[in-house]
């Protein structure tokens, strides 16, 4: 690794602020009822070695149109192990028959970036997630308010997560992927 591509790794580590569970508090505050979606298909735990993070790829069917979701959760600052040790109990599939071992993921200090398909991300969550480092990939397009009629979706502009990216951390911690 060169010193600038260390140095960058280290300013992009020190940008994000966010956990599973500060941005399940943060939703907190501007919705009362919050059900983890119980429709969601953990599809892929992928380790990137090189910058020390795992993504994990689902997806959740809607219930009204049917449509699908496609959700994504990058945690940064993973921990792993060519052997099994008592810190790194997760043996994860490289691929091609290989394994590595890695520790569990925590709710409340691994840091996170998120991403959903779904209306209630785009309208309620990524602007203001893009705004504390808390979208995972790129911009979404921007929206166009056609009229000026409506209340704001998120007048409080807090950063947060839709029911399917809650259903999806729920599913980690199920699996023992993830610490509460
Ligand atoms: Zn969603």
């Amino acid at each position: 690794m060169s010193m600038a591509s260390i140095i960058n790794e280290r300013n992009r580590k020190s940008r994000l602020k966010h956990t599973i569970k500060s941005l399940i508090a943060s939703t907190m505050k501007v919705r009362k009822n919050i059900n983890p979606y119980k429709k969601v298909e953990l599809l892929a735990v992928t380790p990137v070695q090189r910058t020390n993070q795992i993504l994990v790829r689902g997806q959740a069917r809607g219930t009204a149109e049917q449509r699908l979701y496609e959700l994504l959760i990058m945690f940064s600052g993973a921990s792993f192990s060519e052997t099994k040790d008592k810190d790194h109990p997760l043996k994860i599939s490289l691929g091609s028959g290989a394994y590595i071992y890695m520790a569990k993921l925590s709710g409340s200090n691994t840091k996170v970036q998120v991403r959903c398909t779904c209306k209630d991300y785009y309208f309620m969550w990524q602007w203001w997630n893009k705004q504390e480092s808390a979208l995972f990939g790129g911009k979404f397009p921007t929206y166009k308010r056609k009229t000026d009629n409506y209340p704001e979706r998120n007048p409080d502009h807090v950063p947060g997560v839709c029911k399917h990216v809650i259903g999806l951390s729920e599913k980690l911690a199920q699996q023992g992927v993830l610490t509460r």
